[in-house]
This record gives structure tokens, sequence and C-alpha cells, in this order.
């Protein structure tokens, strides 16, 4: 069955794409910590990042780079935080978010809540960034 992310990539669900090439993927998290959080997955389903093969996880980390040099032009931050959970999703993905504090990358957190209009912008802007 196609995990959740896979659904994504396939537009069965909805998201706010941020980039997408013919292996990887980026979108908004739908329940950010901070404005600006954002998912990085490769297109090819596997649950554990460690699982993942070894010539795609480096791709994803060069494709991520790209993403977050976006990312940070947009959002006013100190640097953009890089972290694995993978406990919700079963397909690997890393966070990308940016950073003023350490605890902005706490999980445990309240999410922000961002309305239609402004991720709608924030999509716009950080594509628009893209090197
Ligand atoms: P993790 O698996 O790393 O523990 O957490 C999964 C992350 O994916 C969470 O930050 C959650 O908000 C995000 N997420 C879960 N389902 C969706 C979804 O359907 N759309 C988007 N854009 N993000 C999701």
């Amino acid at each position: 069955m196609a995990t959740i992310f896979s659904k994504i990539v396939n537009g069965q669900i909805p998201c706010y794409k941020i980039a997408e090439d013919d292996r990887y993927f980026a979108f908004l998290d739908i329940n950010p910590l901070v404005k600006g959080h954002t998912l990085v997955i490769p297109k090819e389903e596997t649950d554990y990042i460690f699982d993942v093969d070894d010539d795609t996880l480096g791709g994803m980390l060069i494709f991520a780079k790209r993403v977050a040099l976006a990312i940070e032009k947009v959002i006013p931050c100190k640097r953009i935080g890089v972290t694995v959970l993978g406990l919700e999703v079963p397909h690997a993905h890393i966070h990308l978010i940016p950073l003023n504090r350490e605890s902005d990358i706490n999980f445990s957190n309240e999410r922000v809540k961002l309305t239609e209009e402004e991720y709608k912008q924030l999509v716009e802007d950080i594509r628009n960034n893209l090197v």
C-alpha cells in the first residue's frame, strides 16, 4: 500500500509543493514547527532512512541543500536545521526547519498555524528563490 507521502507525490493528496525532480520531492509540512518547515523525500518508498541505498541517500541531501538555500532566503533565520525522525510516516524524509534558536527544532513545541493564503505565498516565494 502506498504511503501518504507517495500519495502526495502522485497527486492523490494535495500538498504545497516546493520542488521536484525525477527522484525527489519537497513540500511544506502540514503541521509546521515554524514557518517554512519543509519535508524532503525520495520518491521511491523506503521506510527507514538508513535503509535507503547510498546513491539515493546522497542525492537526497544534495536536493535538500538546494531547497534549504531557497528557504533561508525567504524566512529570516540563522540557518536551516536538518533532522530525521520518521516516527510517524513510514517513508524516509528529512525535515528542513528554519532556526533562530535551538528550541525551534523541538518537536514537542506547539505548531504554527498558517492561513491558506500564507501557505500559497510561502510556496511561491520559496520556489522563486530556487536556483
Ligand atoms: P515523522 O515521521 O518525521 O515523525 O513526522 C512526519 C511529519 O510529516 C510531521 O511533521 C507531520 O506534520 C508531517 N505530515 C504528516 N502527514 C502529512 C501530510 O499529509 N502532508 C504534509 N504536508 N505533511 C504531513
